[in-house]
């Protein structure tokens, strides 16, 4: 066959295979258009999933008569001017409405503001049908019948009616929360209606559209974030460390107001999260990244849900150091949020133990019980271990951690299970004065207004943890030389990448070079991971380095073998503590950021108010 050049029909179904992969892609490209239109109201239609019917309606700026024709031809936009990197909105490729005429049978309705009167076009399967006057008001409706019923080929990997609706709601959803200021609806034959009134764009309001669409449980169980860092903006929610999901589908996640899913967020996230969750929970996030938009591309996919930042370092450690210091300042919060549920579980006629129905009050119900760790919150078993041995104190880590509990034998003779007066001053500090220790693992105390009751265990393992994650980053971690040094071969450029990160990487005891082209010699590895499978820590590092710029895995790796440590260093349950013992305990929870939990993610202490007290014996 010669070569010629494509049809325009046959261009626009190329570009259409990569923007339009279902009809939730549809849905999100219409929306953009309507937001970008400065609309204050969107509703949203579908039907056979969005396959036989979409259509979205909105009050924005309209197109104009003239300009109907240009609107689904290819490469026409009227959002970029001449700068690439200057880009403020959503849309900006001109391919969207030509690839969905493509495909389907489009129509446009527009009026503009100036309009007498509004205009009709439509495109089917790449044939433009002339304009038509036509009667709507200001605004813009957009239909698209018939999906894909000129590329039979895709119709056949659509999934099911219902598959395909949920993913338009969540398209439209993700769109909404950075969107708070407009009105968004969702109806059709095929799902249940999703309305989403205005919120506002104040602070208040965006959380108050958070909470429409992830649940009105959530802003409860959620630390606000804000920090800056070289120009980067960092604002949005993220959930207590006992408030958590099984997947990471609920992290939601924006640079510019443009919703994206991105790896180096995802991971970010992950990693500042490393030390509170179990490894199989995942937080709940909403995060918004303002940046200069000539430092992240968001050219990058057709889709446009990728970006690329010019300095991915500084992203990722905005992202982590501020959610950090966010769950290290929240620790209490972590915990009293489970007394709720306890209280609600104490309460008359109350049934723990019936599985929690789906309505958004049964569900803080629930995630309150489970933070409470009431309902059957699995427990790692305790090894039973010989403390002597295991000690953190003998690797040359964390003595400060362990210091003020190795003040005396194990269940020392004159060991009491209850202590008397409390001393005023105690009471007035946040975990109060110990009183008693009772079943041999949980300390009972009082502040002026509340009782406190404390794992001691899971407090323990904490606090000897947060001490050696400060030894492990504030001096060089002890290596140990192989005897003989191990090759690993890789692919030229990760060596290339681990050759760069060197200096790092023997920060964390891992020493390495170069050793002609494609491999790497590691000489040193760090002594706390023992013998360690050189070869697969190597190839882990570069992946994350070419991922993220970072050397987090050696990093976060390091700081499981502290935990994992931490756990067999730990004062374990049954041991008896003196008075000034638990005291010692309480006061170094408060000193510690992140007490609040353990390192598995479970709460180390619970509160009781007083007058919460008083109601369930019915004295107020
Ligand atoms: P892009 O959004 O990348 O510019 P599209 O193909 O999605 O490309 O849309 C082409 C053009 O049509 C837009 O630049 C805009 O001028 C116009 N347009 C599309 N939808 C709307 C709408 N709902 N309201 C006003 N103008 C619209
Ligand atoms: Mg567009």
């Amino acid at each position: 066959m010669p070569i010629r050049q494509l049809s325009e029909t046959m261009i626009n179904q190329i570009a259409a295979g990569e923007v339009i992969e279902r009809p939730a892609s549809v849905v999100k490209e219409l929306v953009e258009n309507a937001l970008d239109a400065g609309a204050s109201k969107v509703e949203i239609v579908t039907a056979g999933g969005g396959l036989s019917l979409i259509r979205v309606t909105d009050d924005g700026s309209g197109i104009a008569e003239p300009e109907l024709a240009l609107a689904i031809a290819r490469h026409c936009t009227s959002k970029l001017s001449d700068d690439i990197h200057d880009i403020r909105s959503l849309g900006f490729r001109g391919e969207a409405l030509p690839s969905i005429g493509s495909v389907a049978r489009l129509s446009i309705r527009s009026r503009t503001a100036s309009g007498d009167s509004a205009a009709e076009i439509g495109i089917e399967g790449g044939r433009v049908l002339p304009v038509k006057p036509a009667a709507a008001n200001r605004g813009t409706t957009v239909e698209v019948r018939d999906l894909f019923f000129a590329t039979p080929a895709r119709l056949k990997f659509m999934k099911g009616e219902r598959a395909e609706s949920s993913a338009t709601s969540d398209v439209v959803k993700r769109i909404a929360i950075a969107f708070p200021g407009v009105r968004f609806t969702l109806a059709g034959s095929d799902r249940s209606t999703l309305e989403l009134p205005a919120t506002g764009n104040t602070p208040d309001g965006r959380l108050a559209r958070v909470a429409q669409v992830m649940g009105k449980d959530f802003p409860d169980n959620a630390i606000p974030i804000d920090a800056m860092r070289d120009g980067v903006h960092l604002a949005g929610h993220v959930s207590i460390p006992s408030y958590t999901r099984a997947n990471a589908l609920q992290q939601y996640a924006y640079v510019n107001g443009r919703p994206v899913r991105d790896k180096l967020i995802a991971g970010a996230i992950r990693g500042a999260f490393a030390d509170v969750l179990p490894r199989d929970r995942h937080a709940v996030t909403v995060l918004f990244l303002s940046l200069d938009p000539a430092t992240v591309d968001v050219n990058v996919h057709p889709a446009k849900a990728d970006v690329r930042f010019r300095d991915p370092g500084l992203v990722r450690g905005l992202i982590v150091g501020a959610i950090r210091e966010a769950l290290a300042g929240a620790g209490i919060r972590a915990a009293t949020s489970g007394a709720a549920g306890m209280m609600a579980a104490f309460r008359p006629g109350a049934a723990p133990y019936a599985h929690p129905g789906p309505t958004a009050g049964h569900r803080s119900y629930d995630a309150a019980f489970r933070a409470s760790g009431f309902a059957g919150f699995d427990r790692s078993p305790q090894r039973p271990l010989d403390m002597g041995e295991a000690r953190p104190a003998r690797n040359g880590f964390g003595e400060d951690g362990q210091a003020a509990f190795d003040t005396g034998p194990l269940a020392s003779a004159d060991a009491r299970a209850s202590v008397a007066e409390p001393a005023e001053a105690l009471l007035g500090t946040a975990l109060g004065a110990a009183r008693a220790q009772v079943h041999e693992n949980y300390i009972v105390a009082q502040t002026r207004d509340s009782l406190v009751i404390v794992d001691q265990h899971a407090a323990h393992e904490r606090l000897v943890y947060e001490a050696l994650k400060n030894a492990l980053h504030s001096r060089a971690v002890p290596s140990q030389m192989l005897l003989l040094p191990e090759i690993v071969d890789l692919p030229e450029e990760d060596a290339e990448r681990l050759a760069m990160h060197s200096e790092t990487l023997a920060k964390f005891g891992l020493g390495l070079e170069r050793f002609g082209p494609g491999a790497v010699a590691v000489r040193e590895t760090p002594s706390m991971l023992g013998e360690t499978n050189v070869q697969q820590l190597v190839r882990d590092l570069a992946d994350e380095i070419a991922d993220n710029d970072t050397v987090e895995t050696l990093k976060e790796r390091l700081d499981r073998i502290a935990a994992t440590m931490a756990c067999h260093g730990s004062v374990r349950s049954g041991r008896l503590l003196k008075a000034e013992e638990m005291n010692a305990l309480l006061r170094q929870m408060e000193a510690t950021p992140g007490s609040g939990t353990c390192n598995h993610g479970r709460p180390t202490y619970i509160e009781l108010k007083l007058a919460d007290i008083e109601r369930l014996f019915g004295r107020r």
